[in-house]
C-alpha cells in the first residue's frame, strides 16, 4: 500500500490554525461554565443542536468537570452513572446518553441550591472549631447536632455540641431510621448525625452543614447525593500533628490511634468536592458557608 500523500501546505497551515481556534473556543464554553455565565445544560443542548459547534467537540468529562462544586471524583463517578465513556465529546453522545446525561443536568438546573455541605477531614485539624465559628457567626446555618455514646468534655453541653446518649439508646435511634448516617469513630465509640432536623431544616430552605467523620461523609454522599462535601485540609501535616498533641485532652495510645485515623483520613481528600485549608478559622468558616450559598449547577 502507498502511503497517502502528504495534504499541500497550504492545507495544513490552515488546519493547525483551525485547530487551534477550536481549542481556544472550547476554553471559552468552559471559562463560561466555570464562572457561571453559562450553565453547563445550555452549553450540552447548544452542542446537541449544532454538531459543529465548539460545545459538540468538548468532552463530556470537561464540560462536567468546569461545573463549580464537581470535583474530578464526583465526575469519574457521574460518568459511570451516565455508562459515559471518558473521550466521548458532547456532540457524539448516543441518544440515551443524552437522555440521562439532561435528565442529571435539567435536576442540577431546576433544583435547588446546595444547601447540604458536609465538612470532613482529618482528626484535629480544626473541624469542631471550624464548625463552632459557623454556629456562632452565621446563626441562620443549621449545625447538626449529633447523636454520640462518648461522655461529654469539659465545657460540652448535652444538645448544644452533641446529644450524648447511652449504646441502648443509639441502637434505638438505629433501628427507628432515626439517623441518616452513623460511624464507630477512632474505633471507639459511635457517632451519628439526626435525620428529622436536617429535613425540617432543607425543607424550610435553610442550610445545612454537617461536622462528621469520613465514613460519616461517604455515607451522606450516597444517602444525598446532591451533598458538597468539604475536606478541611492542615496548612501542613506536621501542623496536624502538633494540633493533634497540643490538644492533651486525650492519653499517649489514645493520641497515636488518631494519628493513624488522621493519616488513612488525608489519603482521602480527593474524593471530597472542595478542599479548604484552615489556615484562619474565620477564613475557612467563610468559604465553607460560601459554599452553601452557590447553586449547585451554574
Ligand atoms: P470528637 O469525639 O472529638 O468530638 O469527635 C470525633 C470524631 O467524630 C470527629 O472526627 C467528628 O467529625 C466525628 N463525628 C462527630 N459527629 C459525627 C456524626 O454524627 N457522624 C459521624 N460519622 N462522625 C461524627
Amino acid at each position: 500500500m502507498s502511503p497517502r500523500p502528504a495534504p499541500p501546505e497550504v492545507d495544513r497551515v490552515a488546519a493547525a490554525k483551525a485547530a487551534v481556534a477550536a481549542r481556544r473556543a472550547r476554553a471559552a464554553v468552559k471559562n463560561s461554565v466555570a464562572d457561571r455565565s453559562r450553565t453547563a445544560l445550555d452549553v450540552a443542548e447548544t452542542g446537541w443542536n449544532d454538531p459543529a459547534s465548539a460545545e459538540a467537540t468538548l468532552r463530556v468529562t470537561e464540560l462536567l468537570t468546569s461545573i463549580p462544586t464537581l470535583g474530578p471524583t464526583r465526575v469519574a463517578k457521574l460518568m459511570d452513572t451516565l455508562a459515559i465513556s471518558d473521550r466521548k465529546r458532547v456532540g457524539g453522545l448516543g441518544s440515551r446518553q443524552r437522555v440521562k446525561l439532561r435528565e442529571y443536568l435539567v435536576t442540577r438546573a431546576g433544583g435547588e441550591p446546595a444547601r447540604l455541605v458536609v465538612l470532613a477531614g482529618p482528626t484535629a485539624v480544626g473541624k469542631g472549631t471550624v464548625s463552632a465559628y459557623i454556629r456562632e457567626n452565621y446563626p441562620d446555618v443549621l449545625l447538626s447536632v449529633s447523636a454520640t455514646t462518648r461522655s461529654p468534655r469539659p465545657g460540652e453541653v448535652d444538645g448544644v455540641h452533641y446529644y450524648f446518649v447511652s449504646d441502648e439508646e443509639f441502637d434505638r435511634k438505629i433501628a427507628a431510621g432515626e439517623l441518616l448516617e452513623w460511624a464507630t469513630v477512632h474505633n471507639s465509640y459511635r457517632y451519628g448525625t439526626p435525620r428529622p432536623p436536617i429535613d425540617e431544616a432543607l425543607a424550610a430552605g435553610r442550610r445545612v452543614l454537617l461536622e462528621i467523620d469520613l465514613q460519616g461523609a461517604r455515607l451522606v454522599r450516597q444517602a444525598m447525593p446532591e451533598a458538597i462535601l468539604v475536606f478541611l485540609l492542615p496548612p501542613t501535616w506536621e501542623e496536624l500533628v502538633r494540633r493533634l498533641i497540643g490538644r492533651g485532652t486525650e492519653d499517649a495510645a489514645e493520641q497515636s490511634r488518631r494519628l493513624e485515623t488522621a493519616k488513612v483520613e488525608m489519603a482521602a481528600q480527593d474524593e471530597f468536592d472542595v478542599k479548604v485549608v484552615n489556615h484562619d478559622v474565620s477564613e475557612a468558616a467563610r468559604e465553607v458557608v460560601e459554599l452553601m450559598a452557590v447553586p449547585i449547577s451554574h
